[in-house]
């Protein structure tokens, strides 16, 4: 089975508590589109762990974790991670695998990227971290991947070559001094040293597993809002984070892929900048924010947090081929007296049942909200779906009716452990 799990919002959903869960039961983890912009959670034990490029599926031994094409690696970052997962005392041994297609973020995309996020009237809330000038190089065919790391002739010409027009516009158009192709070219050939025992064709492994009946399950990174095409652009990231950048991210073709499944929120968060239509006045978005932990695992940054967005998340069931959905967080809703559910948009009067692509309606609608009674803090964790109070269930039930999708999944806590199982 190969299953493909998706954020169904602006990220944050908590994937990354349920790829690890999911995790155990495949064979293969793969990473397929953004770069080290992304944070997953994940907690086993009084453990905690944040990946940011490293598939979380790291933590279960014998599972092979590979870096997709579709994503873009900054060589610095991700040896770190190497280093904080062997000093853990976990075993990569050989199975790390890093696209030898994929592109290589580098030290003029950071600068570029913090440069322009300066110069901007209206910010995008970039992290500053070069993935969007790096996947831009990608684009505009100059980029440099991962096998050109291995390839001292071609990366010295491509480096040359890119440094000649980035030093220029670098002097001219943000007054910065440019770069030293000697210590880029330096630092980048020893990442080729240190990696090349993780490069490979990873298209070829993964169909190769596929043909020998091994599971796989792809995990994307930030939300379906976040998306380069569907999502808040240009409040966006830079890659496909809906289900189909599984594809082009990995070389797997979507005939085989057999199931998409989606991460949600209990309710909604975002980062940054962009539209929101359900979010939370300032006082009660603090409280939320705290009582969530809502503040970014890559960045810091508080996170921005509303009511349960059912418009949004039709959406994204519609555009990421969603058959299932892991509801996250319910816990946090406890002891509220009312909980609510957007259930349509208001615009100058008129009701909207879809998600508007007019930044101007979008900016300025007024969400239509369904208000259901609350339930009160419990104690101990409910451990099956029985255990769950009535008006929480109810609310799920109605989540369910809104989305017309299974919810096969329920997370009531960080642990693994605190996780309900409809299945
Ligand atoms: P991701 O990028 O989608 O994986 O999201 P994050 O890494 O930001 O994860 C969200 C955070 O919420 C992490 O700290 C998780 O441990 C935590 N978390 C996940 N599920 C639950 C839950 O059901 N309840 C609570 N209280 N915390 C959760």
């Amino acid at each position: 089975m190969n299953l493909v799990l998706v954020g169904a919002q602006w990220g944050d959903e908590g994937k990354g508590k349920i790829i690890d869960i999911l995790s155990a039961k495949v064979d293969y983890i793969v990473r397929y589109q953004g770069g080290n912009n992304a944070g997953h959670t994940v907690v086993v034990g009084d453990k905690e762990y944040i990946f940011h490029l490293m598939p979380s599926g790291i933590l279960h031994k014998a599972k092979v974790c590979v870096i997709g094409n579709g994503v873009v690696v900054d060589p610095f970052v991700l040896l770190q991670e190497i280093k904080e997962i062997k000093k853990a005392g976990i075993d990569i041994g050989g199975r790390l695998k890093i696209s030898a297609l994929a592109h290589v973020i580098l030290p003029y995309h950071k600068i570029l990227d913090q440069l322009r996020e300066t110069k901007r009237k209206n910010k995008i809330g970039t992290t500053g971290r070069g993935i969007g000038p790096c996947y831009a190089d990608k684009i505009i065919r100059c980029g440099i991947r991962m096998v050109d790391l291995l390839n001292p002739k071609i990366l010295s010409a491509k480096l040359k070559d890119n440094l000649k027009e980035k030093n220029e516009v670098f002097k001219k158009v943000y007054q910065h001094k440019g770069f030293d192709f000697n210590s880029i070219y330096k630092e980048y050939l020893n990442y080729g040293k240190l990696f090349a025992p993780y490069i490979s064709n990873t298209a070829l492994l993964l169909n190769k597993a596929i043909d020998a009946n091994k599971d796989i399950l792809f995990e994307g990174a930030q939300g379906t809002f976040l998306d380069i095409d569907f999502g808040t652009y240009p409040f966006v990231t830079s890659s496909s984070a809906t289900s189909g950048g599984a594809c082009v991210g990995s070389g797997v073709s979507p005939a085989k892929i057999n199931k998409v499944i989606g991460v949600a929120k209990a309710y909604t968060t975002r980062v940054g900048e962009g539209p929101f239509p359900t979010e939370f006045n300032p006082s009660f978005g603090k409280f939320m924010r705290e009582r969530g932990r809502e503040f970014g695992a890559t960045t810091g940054r508080p996170r921005r947090c509303g009511w349960f967005d059912s418009i949004m998340v039709k959406e994204a069931v519609m555009l990421n081929g969603i058959s299932e959905l892991a509801i996250m967080k319910m816990d946090i809703l406890d002891g509220l007296k009312e909980v609510k559910i957007c259930v349509a948009y208001k615009y100058k009067g008129k009701l909207l049942r879809e998600f508007p692509h007019d930044f101007e309606v979008l900016s300025n609608l007024k969400p239509v909200y369904k208000t259901l009674a609350g339930w009160p803090k419990v104690f101990t964790k409910p451990r099956n779906f029985r255990e769950l109070q009535p008006n929480a269930k109810a609310y799920l039930a109605r989540l369910g009716d809104m989305l017309n999708t299974k919810i096969s999944m329920i997370s009531v806590g960080s642990a693994r452990e605190d996780t309900i199982f409809l299945d």
